[in-house]
């Protein structure tokens, strides 16, 4: 039975998890439900925690110590799936300890919390929740599509589509999850199998077992997976995508990295729809030779380019050093930045094509701006999206790797989305896609009413 002050209240705790992907589309949603009356506290964890100076003065903010409990040497491994599970064990009693001491202190100041929003990602921390009798409510952080995909890994696995071992058997369909195709399956090439079934299966026990499951979609462009999801589960399911359109930005990177907006009076003297922009999120590595590779597609395109090169993006190294003459040829065509404001990149009239490692979040981002894109995947989810993108709407050109990525091959890809008719046709498709995203968000469209919906759910708890 909730008291009677935690019934008067509005407060609801979200709970991110460290990674930018995952923290910036879960901080939107927090934007958005607080413009609709909901009190934000953000836990977060001590790894990588937000600058409470980028949000509202009436955000709180709930440090959850992680330090002490994961490894430093795991934090920094690609192992993936084992740091995710180790977060997941390491946060629950700190997160249910912090969350037992805030409810007790609400109790008196009668600000009142009506339920808790974790990333689906946090399976340990819904659960410490509804310890404490709160109802806890899941958020997606990619797309329905990747939800699917996990709701049936287990078949995937036993009807021997994963792991992805033959050349030959990429293209196949696979038949308990169209439109894909064995290639773009999500998977983790550094983690076990096992480990990250096992994984999965735990994201979609905890929505399974949630008060509700929020997707950052829109509902007219993944109906077929929505429907799917909400034939399988007995929970409310809220299509309230993009949410980037939602809610001012997200400013902090959580990696200590400022944005740097000097690029954006530069992209205020190039022409329109001429300018590439090139980013892979805030995660994915690659190796030296895709590094110089790319830097040379840039500069062989002879079209105008944003680069990001975050620290740590080239596997191995602090930092990139570009080859030698690479400024020589470029000259003031070319802009490098550690971080970009991608949101307002993406709306600059300038800017003409993405060339992205398709990380969700960056894709809606894309498609809500109605640049086509250039698809170099890394991992997980990002195939599938990249599969969307380029074969399913057909808003973007796959950059095709076969053992190394070679420069020929992007500068081919710019050329195909920037140069001629193909590109004429995906242009004006990823604007009609930007249509229905603007639709989606305005008063009355399917994720405007998902908010409200949602917000009134929550003022039911
Ligand atoms: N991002 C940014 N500046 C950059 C690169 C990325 O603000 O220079 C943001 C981007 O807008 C997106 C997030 O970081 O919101 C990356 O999330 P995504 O799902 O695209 O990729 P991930 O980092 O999870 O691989």
């Amino acid at each position: 039975m909730a008291s009677p002050s935690r019934a008067a209240g509005r407060r609801v705790v979200f709970f991110p998890f460290p990674y930018q992907g995952h923290f910036n589309p879960l901080l939107r949603l927090a934007g958005a439900l607080h413009a609709r009356g909901v009190m934000v506290t953000v836990f977060h964890t001590d790894l990588r925690a937000p600058d409470p100076a980028d949000y509202p003065s009436d955000y709180r903010f709930v440090s959850v110590p992680v330090h002490t409990y994961v490894p430093p040497e795991l934090v920094a491994s690609e192992d993936i799936a084992r740091l995710v599970m180790e977060l997941n064990i390491s946060c629950a009693a700190p997160f249910k300890k912090r969350l037992a001491a805030m409810l007790a202190e609400e109790v008196v100041e009668a600000g009142g919390v009506r339920c808790v929003i974790t990333d689906v990602i946090w399976y340990s921390a819904q659960a410490a929740a509804r310890e404490l009798g709160l109802p806890a409510l899941g958020f997606m952080t990619s797309s329905a599509a990747s939800f699917r995909s996990f709701m049936v890994y287990p078949a995937l696995i036993e009807k021997g589509y994963l792991p992805v071992q033959a050349e030959e058997n990429k293209d196949d369909p696979v038949d308990v999850l169209p439109p894909f195709r064995v290639k773009y399956l999500e998977r983790i090439e550094t983690s076990s199998l096992a480990d990250f079934a096992t994984l999965l299966g735990h994201r979609v026990d905890g929505a399974r077992r949630s008060t509700g499951l929020i997707i950052n979609t829109v509902e007219a462009i993944e109906a077929v997976d929505l429907d799917k999801i909400r034939e399988d589960m007995c929970v409310p399911v809220f299509a309230v995508g993009p949410l980037n359109k939602f809610t001012p930005l997200v400013k902090s990177s959580l990696y200590q990295l400022q944005q740097d907006h000097r690029c954006l009076d530069w992209l205020d003297t190039q022409a329109p729809g001429s300018v590439v922009y090139v980013s892979f999120g805030s995660l994915a590595t690659m190796d030296p030779h895709e590094f110089v590779e790319l830097a040379w597609s840039l500069a062989g395109s002879k079209r105008p380019f944003i680069w990001v090169v975050r620290p740590s993006l080239i596997r191995g190294f602090e930092s990139g050093d570009l080859p030698d003459g690479f400024w020589d040829e470029v000259g003031d065509r070319g802009r490098i930045v550690d971080w970009a404001p991608q949101d307002e990149v993406l709306a600059h009239p300038a800017v003409g094509a993405f060339l992205t490692h398709n990380g969700w979040n960056s894709t809606m981002e894309a498609v809500s701006e109605g640049v086509p894109m250039i698809s170099r995947p890394f991992l997980g989810d990002q195939y599938g999206n990249a599969m969307f993108v380029c074969h399913v709407w057909r808003v973007g050109v796959e950059v095709e790797v076969e053992n190394q990525l070679e420069r020929g091959k992007i500068q081919g890809a710019i050329e195909k989305l920037m140069g001629n008719k193909e590109g004429k046709e995906i242009r004006e498709r990823i604007t009609n896609l930007k249509e229905t995203a603007e639709k989606s968000i305005k008063e009355s469209g399917p994720s405007h009413t998902a908010l409200l919906n949602l917000a009134d759910l929550i003022f039911s708890l």
